[in-house]
């Protein structure tokens, strides 16, 4: 198993957990905006390195279009990686990382990372479906958007940066009901480990953006 025990930063992590399609990313890029945070999503980085087509786009690839889980040690290596780029001192909000509790010992392995909180974005399945398979993203800058709830102005364009708004391969119906069940299959584990050390928020995420953002900053205040 890699470790971070040689990564040279020091940072503070905020964890978020929660089903694909609970707003983890919407309300990590909302926080982002502000100085103090700075946002990290591993999806994003694996949906970049495809893009790009390097190895570990290619590696990836194969495990995202069938909603499988990227092996721990890829991602727990590109982690370190990352995060050894970060200033000291900096606010980190890790989206999508840990997801399994291996990743989450690496992550508590660091010593020169702290995770302070670990936040529970909490709704029913049959909400997240509908979100899922529902959402479109720009392919250019990843704001989303819904087919029913929040179409771009011009079909199929995206309103900020006029990027083509497309469907992700993994938010297909099928797809999106494999990732529900990998994510419930993982995430008592990663609850159980987080509650032991006593780091655990619950969030219901079953309300508007801005309820949840504010929920968040009153949090992290
Ligand atoms: P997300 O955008 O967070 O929903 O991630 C999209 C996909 O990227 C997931 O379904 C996984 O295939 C992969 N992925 C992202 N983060 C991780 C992780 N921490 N561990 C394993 N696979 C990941």
């Amino acid at each position: 198993m890699r470790s971070f025990a040689d990564a040279e930063v020091s940072v503070r992590i905020t964890v978020f957990l929660g089903a694909p399609g609970s707003g983890k990313g919407t309300q990590a890029k909302l926080l982002s905006q502000s100085d103090r945070f700075v946002h990290l999503s591993t999806g994003d980085i694996l949906r970049n390195a495809i893009k790009e087509g390097t190895p570990l786009g290619r590696e990836a690839k194969t495990f995202m279009d069938k909603g499988e889980l990227v092996p721990d040690a890829t991602m727990i290596g590109l982690i370190k990686d990352t995060l050894s780029k970060l200033k000291p001192d900096q606010h980190v909000i890790l989206d999508g990382f840990p997801r399994t509790v291996a990743q989450a010992e690496a992550l508590n392995s660091n010593t020169a990372t702290q995770v302070e909180h670990a936040l529970l974005f909490e709704i029913v399945d049959s909400l997240l479906i509908d979100r899922l398979t529902g959402r479109r993203v720009c392919k250019q800058c990843g704001q989303p958007f819904h087919m029913k709830h929040i179409r771009p102005k011009k079909e199929g364009i995206c309103d900020l940066c006029n990027g083509e708004v497309i469907q992700r391969s993994d938010d297909h119906e099928d797809v999106v009901k494999r990732r529900l069940e990998i994510f419930h299959s993982q995430n008592k584990g990663l609850v159980d480990y987080y509650s032991d050390k006593h780091k655990l928020k619950r969030i219901n995420v079953d309300q508007p953006a801005d309820s949840v953002q504010k929920i968040l900053m009153e949090l992290l205040k």
